[in-house]
Formats: C-alpha cells, sequence, structure tokens
C-alpha cells in the first residue's frame, strides 16, 4: 500500500513502485557483503544486488550480474549497502522506565534506598505486570521504530521483567506481535531465569519449579520461545539452577544462550558451551577456561559495550583472548530500562570500539553477520550473499568506518526488509 506510514516519527514510508514478487537490481552501488572469510567486510566496489520474491539472488560486481532486462532498475548512485543490522540481545518490550532511579543515584541514594522507594527490576516487573499486551507493543514501538531507523532488520527480544507465567508469555506475543506491525524479523529468548520476584525471595528453587520450567513449557506449546536465556550471577541464578532450565530447554529442542561473566566469574559461559549455546553474552569477567569452550562449542561472544558504560564496569570482556581462540564476536544493545537505556546500534558499534578496542571490521561484522551467528539466523540474514533474505542497509557515507566513527548522527539512506525499501 503506497504512502502506509509504518514507522510513527521517524518518517519511514514503504516505497512501492514494484508489487510483492518483483524482480530488482540495486546498482550502482558499493557493497560490504560480510561474506565469510573475505577480506575488508568482502567490499566490492561497482557492486549490485539482485533481488526476486524477497530474497538476494546475486550480490557482487556489477560486471557478473545475471541478465536482469526484466528487472525494476535502482540506481544507488554510489552508496555503500550492508547487511541489515541484526540487534541480536535486547529487552526492548518492558513497561515504565527507570528514569527516576537513575537520577537518585546521581544525587547519592544507595542501592538500598533506591529499593526501599520501589527501584530496581522490581519497578519495571511491577510496570510490566500492569501492562496488557497492546499496551506492550505501544510502549516498545518507539524503542524498536528508533532502531529500524538506524538500518536494523533483525531483532532479539526476551522476556524476563514479568516472572509469573501468564505476564512472562504476555512479553512474548508482545515481542512476536513487532514482528506483525513493523517491517522486522523478531527472535524471541525466553528469560524466566531472569530474576527471582519479590514473591520468591531467597526461593530460587521454588520459582524455577513453579514458574521458570512451567513457563518454559507453556510458552513453548505456543510457539513463541525461539531460544532460553538465563541471567546466572551471584544476584540472579547460578549455574546449577540454570542447567536445570536447560535441561528442560534441550528436552524441548530450543537453544539455549546465557547472560553470563557479567559482574563476576560463575563459570556460566563454560556451562552454556556444554549445552553448545548460541551465544554468552556480557562476559566481562570470562576466563582462559570459558574462552576455550566457548571456542569448543562455536558459542558467539556478545558484548554488549552499552551495559558496560551504563553501570560504570571497569572489568573490560577478553577480547584479545576470544580473538586468538577464534571465538565470533557480535556485539548488541542490550538495551533494557535498568542496566542498558540505549536504543542505538550505530552508538553501540562506536561503544564496543571506544571502550573495548574493536576494529571497525568486528564492529560491522559484530552488528550484522555475527549477530545473525548468534541468534542462529547466518542462513537466512547476516550477509550480501544469494539464497539469503534480502535484508540490507543503504548508507550515505564516504566510508564505512564511519559507520563506527560518528558518535549520534544517523546516515542510514534506507532500509530494505525482504527485498522491500523503506525510506527514511
Ligand atoms: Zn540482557
Amino acid at each position: 500500500m503506497k504512502g502506509v506510514k509504518l514507522m510513527r516519527g521517524n518518517n519511514f514510508s514503504e516505497d512501492s513502485t514494484a508489487s510483492d514478487g518483483a524482480i530488482r537490481v540495486w546498482r550502482n552501488a558499493r557493497l560490504a557483503t560480510l561474506k565469510e572469510g573475505s577480506a575488508r567486510l568482502g567490499t566490492v566496489e561497482k557492486g549490485a544486488i539482485l533481488t526476486k520474491d524477497g530474497r538476494i539472488v546475486f550480490a557482487g560486481s556489477e560486471a557478473d550480474l545475471p541478465d536482469v532486462s526484466n528487472a525494476d532498475a535502482i540506481d544507488l548512485e554510489g552508496r555503500w549497502v550492508t547487511p541489515g543490522l541484526v540487534d541480536c540481545h535486547t529487552h526492548i518490550v518492558y513497561g515504565g522506565n527507570r528514569a527516576r532511579e537513575f537520577e537518585m543515584r546521581l544525587e547519592g541514594a544507595s542501592y538500598e534506598e533506591i529499593a526501599r522507594a520501589g527501584g530496581g527490576i522490581v519497578s519495571s516487573v511491577n510496570a510490566t505486570r500492569a501492562l496488557s499486551v497492546d499496551e506492550l507493543v505501544a510502549v516498545a514501538l518507539p524503542r524498536l521504530d528508533t532502531l529500524l531507523a538506524e538500518g536494523v532488520t533483525t531483532i532479539e527480544v526476551k522476556s524476563g521483567y514479568g516472572l509469573n507465567i501468564p505476564s512472562e508469555l504476555k512479553m512474548l506475543r508482545a515481542a512476536r506481535r513487532l514482528e506483525e506491525v513493523r517491517p522486522v524479523r523478531v527472535v524471541t529468548s525466553y528469560l524466566g531465569a531472569h530474576a527471582t520476584p519479590a514473591e520468591y525471595k531467597g526461593r530460587n528453587g521454588d520459582y524455577i519449579d513453579d514458574v521458570v520450567l512451567p513457563g518454559l513449557r507453556q510458552a513453548h506449546a505456543e510457539g513463541l520461545v525461539d531460544a532460553v536465556d538465563g541471567f546466572c550471577e551471584g544476584i540472579a541464578f547460578s549455574t546449577a539452577e540454570i542447567a536445570r532450565v536447560f535441561d528442560l530447554a534441550r528436552s524441548l529442542g530450543i537453544p539455549v544462550k546465557l547472560h553470563a561473566e557479567q559482574l563476576s566469574n560463575l563459570g556460566g559461559a563454560k556451562l552454556a558451551a556444554s549445552y553448545g549455546a548460541l551465544s554468552a553474552d556480557h562476559v566481562e569477567y570470562l576466563d582462559e577456561d570459558g574462552v576455550k569452550a566457548m571456542a569448543a562449542a562455536g558459542t558467539v561472544a556478545v558484548l554488549l559495550p552499552g551495559a558496560f558504560y551504563a553501570i560504570n564496569e571497569k572489568q573490560k570482556p577478553p577480547v584479545k583472548a576470544l580473538r586468538e581462540a577464534g571465538v565470533s564476536i557480535a556485539i548488541a544493545t542490550d538495551s533494557n530500562p535498568g542496566t542498558s537505556p540505549l536504543t542505538s546500534l550505530l552508538l553501540t558499534m562506536n561503544m564496543a570500539a571506544t571502550l573495548f578496542r574493536l576494529t571497525v571490521e568486528e564492529c560491522i561484522a559484530g552488528a550484522t553477520r555475527e549477530g545473525g551467528r548468534a541468534l542462529g539466523l547466518l542462513s537466512e540474514t547476516g550477509t550480501l550473499e544469494a539464497g539469503k533474505s534480502a535484508d540490507f542497509a543503504i548508507w550515505d557515507v564516504e566510508s564505512l568506518a564511519e559507520l563506527v566513527y560518528r558518535i549520534g548522527f544517523n546516515p542510514l539512506h534506507a532500509h530494505v526488509f525482504k527485498g522491500k525499501r523503506f525510506n527514511r
């Protein structure tokens, strides 16, 4: 439908000059294909992409383009094209916000005082429980739109602020709904083991028995769960408790991932790797043993510099050890109300470079191909290659380094999702 405004506040609108199933050739482009094993992000000067039925038929040098006499031609005027960005770790579905708590901390309040004033995760849980699915969608949309405006075409969304069965399911239904109302692929993670709610304080085992495990069975039965996540930390769940959740995930055939080694080293990444986890996320306190286990299992390290920045963490993830061991590195916003109220993957790239010394190539790969790998979606998206979904971002930049270098500037020209272009 021409003129349907899909991106509230961002002036995005679908460019529907061609109907579904159209064959389109996007020519006069400079491509960063991110093809595995290629040097320098798989760049192709004078490149072209041929798309049909929402999928990439060809991506490479314009000189090698197959016959396209029946295709709609789009001249990209020499612009850079990358795969659509992948934000592989977010918590964007939640009620309320924690601005007051942030303000109190700056004014010198202790964690105890904040907790007594109703702050902390409890406040997000209460606010989330109070909202309906429709309301959760409505409050998540501005956050999602901000990400889409930067060329994000795939996003992971976690539950974990419901902490009872109805509310965990409600969060997952809201996450699924986002995919219906915006041009984006949504991957859900069940994060019942995020925190223990007040009514189960000091009774983690009961909470897992009564809520986390039956909630997972129910959410899975309703087709709401693409992966199972947990928070393995002194303030959350032990490795033995997480193992109980992962055992059920394995028996249901659902892949796992884990918030691990964020504030201390409990061996969570090693545990996750032993379950063949897709990713271990945060990993600031990851040790050599954990690195080795992740390398052996092919578990991706998802670095979350927004959380590192927001909590003023000093311990950096072991980037050098990850590189040397050949562990894939992805980066994500960790967008959440408490420790990373961040809705910019471009800024995340800059933070990963500035705070963790990732290279430009690692940052761009981390927000595209490696994000796709961390979601188990690499055969579908994350690179510009024949056979994959036609998801890409078109940029008004002279060089790819500009995507990482600038702070608070968005050079997106347009994003293309499943072969359809959405103008900014
Ligand atoms: Zn997280």
